[in-house]
């Protein structure tokens, strides 16, 4: 029997990238995987390749900025499923290399409002349903970004080392209630990320050969959350083998 057999995955960001390696990666666990982002004809596409492979998925457009949005998000997957097994913090926005003086405050707002309010906010509407079964993993993706200094990107940084301050303190929190959550913080990684999909002004100059592949940060999570009962893997660092 598959390992997810029976169990609901929330994966936010699940449009492209690692949210949606990961969610192919789950459903072929077994899981029945809930595909979340702003993008509901991309979500859909992701849903019929996860269908078509076998797996079962459903798709709930939302955008993570919205307080309201985010609520009734985790109304409905109470109400439709009554648990959340696992859920996958992946939704996250970069912005363009520039010095901290030179970010607006929308942009600093946007950026804090996604990559840690997000969290933040999908932990607020479905922990209750974990607490409740007494079980439960949270993956928060976090970055290196996180962990270093990252000249001419401070905004990005700060939201990583805020999730990772989040995901460290609330898996004290959970641990009474069998709920594991971890950060895995990975280097740079082949995706559109950067400029909301439209191109990446992240990784631009670097070798797409030589950078993870989505597929690989999706890998790691299903092995976080296919760990026997009493195995908590709380942090994952991830850096290509070779520096792209
Ligand atoms: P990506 O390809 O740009 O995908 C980002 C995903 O987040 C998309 O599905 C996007 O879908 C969704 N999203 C963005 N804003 C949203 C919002 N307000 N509400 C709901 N969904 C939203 O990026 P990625 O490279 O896969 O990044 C995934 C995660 O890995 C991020 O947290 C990122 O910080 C982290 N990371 C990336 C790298 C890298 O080099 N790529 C390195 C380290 C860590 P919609 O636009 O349809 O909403």
């Amino acid at each position: 029997m598959n390992p997810l057999t029976s169990q609901i995955a929330v994966v936010t960001g699940a449009a492209r990238g690692v949210g949606e390696a990961t969610a192919r990666k789950l459903a072929s666990l077994g899981a029945h995987v809930v595909l979340v982002a702003r993008d509901s004809q991309r979500l859909n596409e992701v849903r019929q390749q996860i269908e078509s492979a076998g797996g079962k998925a459903t798709v709930l457009p939302c955008d993570l900025t919205d307080t309201a949005a985010v609520a009734s998000l985790g109304e409905q997957i109470a109400r439709d499923y009554r648990r959340c097994d696992i859920l996958v913090n992946n939704a996250g926005i970069g912005l363009d290399n520039k010095p901290l003086h030179e970010v607006t405050p929308e942009e600093w707002d946007q950026l804090f409002n996604t990559n840690l309010r997000g969290p933040y906010l999908m932990i607020r509407a479905l922990a209750p349903l974990m607490i409740a079964a007494r079980t439960g993993h949270i993956v928060n993706i976090s970055s290196l970004a996180g962990r270093n200094p990252l000249p001419n990107n401070a905004a990005y940084a700060a939201t990583k080392w805020g999730l990772n301050g989040l995901t460290y303190s609330i898996a004290e929190e959970l641990r009474q209630y069998n709920i594991r959550v971890s950060a895995v913080a990975p280097g740079s990684i082949n995706t559109k990320f950067g400029d909301g999909g439209s191109g990446s002004a992240h990784n631009s100059k670097k070798d797409p050969n030589k950078m993870l592949q989505p597929e690989d940060i999706a890998a790691v999570v299903a092995t976080l959350v296919t760990q026997p009962p009493q195995s908590f893997i709380s942090e994952v660092l991830m850096r290509p083998t070779q520096k792209p």
